[in-house]
């Protein structure tokens, strides 16, 4: 009899259990006898390394370091691009719509809930003018687009003699994602173009950093950081209203924009069929300390979808990268135990901080509840995320071909000045990058 392994997702939970489910060589000849069968739906083509993002923004790395194809990583699996509206889970069975349209229907022996969050956009959908919602597919790379030609646009009129006055770019939020893109973009902007356009950031709370409040001293660093690049935070305000203009505050002052981004936090994706277990204020998915759904044991779920009590301490699971991939590595290893008619293992993870990077050496982590700063905190930060990074030959490829580029050396695309290259290697590279962009501008 052929089991089926059903993952709903393309994010880390999904990585991470695949990965240890993979890791058994047994369950692996299962899969090339067609006894066990792993299909992963999601409705991208791409994994996302969303911890990236700022790094992107700011210039030190280049973009396709954020998304990886997913086929690239998941040999074992069968991916299936597809949208999944509902779950049954006393039918053992979901449905998907796929890209064109189709409705279809798949049943599974396990099912892995790794869909994660969505932007929060509520608070964003009025607005009159471009509104950026990084997390959305394509999100960043619309986005840097976008502000590139806002960019050429403001250095045009900057020639002009009757010259405007400053506009702003507005973040709305003021989390770790808000603040990582407003200083990588101000360290971008000072390289390329200039002073030419005010960041603000506009928070409906009166402190920055919520999730770091134990850490003064790291509020401060980024506090100083702000400052150091004349970003400015408006505390306790929120955007009321918009116009082709600019934007409306809550404090009755005007700004004049262009280009807004979404940085007020995500909500869970919704699934129905699941709702009876999202009945918490956060609208997650309620697990065990297994990592099952409540009252359904052969659906796992981890990651920002989940909500899941801390194994050490009390509260929830964070919604971050670190403790999606633990979870999705607590969901693989359990699978595995109930494939060999062993019992579940509980999630045990302690935690080990959270890291964020407001330029390049300027970082800020908190490991084991101890605050670090600056170079360190950035070369440690870089670490773990390449230690956790899906695929790390294409990560120093795309960074080699980034660094030779910045110094001129060679496109690697085939018309190179540098001739240590093999031509046939340059160009290897070169087709495989430059068929990625294509793909990702035409998905
Ligand atoms: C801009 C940004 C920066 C961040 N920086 C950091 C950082 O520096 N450090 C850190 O620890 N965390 C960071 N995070 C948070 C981190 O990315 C998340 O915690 C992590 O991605 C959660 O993993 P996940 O597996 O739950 O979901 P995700 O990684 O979001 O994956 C969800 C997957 O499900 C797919 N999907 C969604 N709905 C459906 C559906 N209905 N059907 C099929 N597929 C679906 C999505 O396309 C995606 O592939 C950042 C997040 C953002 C947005």
């Amino acid at each position: 009899m052929k089991s089926t392994i059903l993952f709903i997702g393309g994010g880390y939970t999904t990585l991470f259990a695949y990965k240890q489910i993979c890791n058994s060589s047994s369950l692996v000849k299962k899969i090339k006898k067609g006894e066990l069968e792993l299909i992963i739906i999601c409705d991208r083509k791409h994994h996302y390394f969303h911890g990236f993002t700022g790094d992107v923004i700011g210039g030190a790395m280049p973009e396709q370091a954020v998304y990886t194809p997913l086929k690239t990583i998941v040999p074992f699996a069968q991916l299936i691009q597809g949208r999944v509206t509902v779950v049954s889970p006393y039918l053992n069975t979901l449905k998907y719509t796929t890209k064109t349209g189709l409705s279809k229907e798949l049943k599974y022996d396990h099912l892995v809930i790794g869909a994660g969050t969505v932007d929060n956009e509520k608070t964003a959908k009025d607005f009159a003018h471009s509104t950026f919602s990084i997390k959305k597919p394509k999100g960043l790379y619309i986005f840097r687009k976008q502000l590139d030609s806002l960019l050429l646009t403001y250095k045009d009129q900057q020639t002009l003699p009757d010259r405007k006055e400053k506009e702003h770019i507005v973040l709305s939020g003021a989390g770790f994602t808000s603040i990582e893109i407003a200083t990588n973009m101000h360290d971008y902007m000072a390289e390329k173009y200039g002073d030419l356009v005010h960041i603000t950031i506009v928070n409906s709370g009166d402190q920055l950093l919520k999730e770091w409040q134990q850490q003064p001293r790291l509020i401060k660093y980024a506090e100083k950081m702000l400052d150091k690049k004349g970003i400015r935070v408006l505390h306790n305000c929120t955007i009321t209203a918009t116009t082709a203009e600019g934007v409306k505050l809550s404090d009755g002052s005007f700004l004049k924009t262009q280009l807004v981004v979404n940085a007020t936090g995500q909500i869970p994706v919704v699934l129905q069929g699941l709702k009876h277990l999202c009945l918490n204020k956060e609208n997650k998915i309620e697990t065990t300390d297994y990592l099952n759904a409540l009252g359904h044991n052969n659906i796992w779920c981890g990651g920002d979808i989940a909500l899941v009590k801390k194994p050490f301490g009390k509260g929830k699971c964070p919604p971050n990268a670190l403790w999606a991939i633990m979870q999705g590595e607590r969901i693989g290893k359990n699978i595995r135990r109930r494939l060999a008619g062993k019992v579940s293992a509980k999630f045990h993870f302690p935690g080990l901080g959270q890291a964020a990077a407001f330029g390049k050496g300027q970082g800020a982590l908190e490991l084991f509840g101890l605050p670090v700063w600056g170079w360190p905190a950035y070369l440690i930060r870089f670490g773990f995320f390449f230690y956790f990074f899906p695929a790390k030959l294409r990560l120093i490829k795309l960074c080699w071909k980034s660094y030779t580029e910045s110094k001129g050396w060679t496109s690697l695309t085939g018309s190179s000045k540098n001739k240590n290259f093999a031509p046939e290697y340059r160009t290897l590279i070169g087709q495989h990058l430059t068929k990625e962009q294509t793909i990702l501008e035409t998905a």
